[in-house]
């Protein structure tokens, strides 16, 4: 049966199909389960992107984890960065001592990543490591700075599996590439 996204001309090619995501969850949760075994972590979701990659994720983790999240903003509705990262909802726990896994969507430039490192470091978790679902081609950071990397994709601007433009699209079940015009461009 067709999908109501089929019909979206602002859809590019798929680039992650459903069914390789869900095995790739798959993999990092177990990948997680063996790394953390006797030092469960607490999961840092990165708003908005990161909810629907958040969910699946913890549930194909075997331990007993705990959450926070925390709400970054540097896009607003264009698809080139702004440069500046600003903090929207900052986070409930306290990191002292604690295995932060930070849960991203994507890797771009590296800005929001870089940026979070040095908040999250400066309070003093017994270890942060990163975890991101894609990281685009060409992105700047050290790959030994990303601990679990979800898939490796062309620099194009993608939507879908909680990524947005203009908040649609975090429901589509797939990544694909968005071709249209997006409302603050
Ligand atoms: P960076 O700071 O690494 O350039 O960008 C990171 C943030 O920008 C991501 O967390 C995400 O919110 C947004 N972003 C980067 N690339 C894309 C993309 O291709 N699609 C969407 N929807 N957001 C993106």
């Amino acid at each position: 049966m067709g999908s109501f996204w089929d019909e979206d001309p602002q859809l590019g090619e798929v680039i992650v199909p459903a069914d390789r995501l869900q095995a790739r969850v798959a993999e990092l949760g177990a990948a997680i389960t063996a790394d953390y075994q006797g030092r469960p972590p607490l999961l840092v979701g990165v708003l908005k992107g990161a909810f629907v990659f958040l969910s699946d994720l913890a549930r194909a983790i075997d331990l007993p984890v705990d959450f926070d999240l925390m709400a970054v903003a540097s896009y607003g509705a264009r698809t080139t960065t702004s440069g500046v990262v600003r903090i929207v909802k900052d986070l409930d726990s306290d990191l002292a001592g604690r295995h932060v896994l930070v849960v991203e969507d994507i890797v771009d430039s590296g800005l929001t990543l870089s940026y979070l490192r040095r908040y999250l470091l400066a309070r003093s978790p017994a270890s942060l490591e990163i975890c991101s679902l894609l990281v685009k081609e060409g992105c700047q950071v050290p790959r030994s700075e990303l601990r679990y990397v979800g898939f490796t994709i062309p620099s194009v601007f993608v939507v879908g599996y909680g990524l947005d433009v203009a908040e649609r699209y975090r429901n589509l079940p797939e990544i694909r590439a968005f071709v249209g015009q997006a409302p603050g461009d």
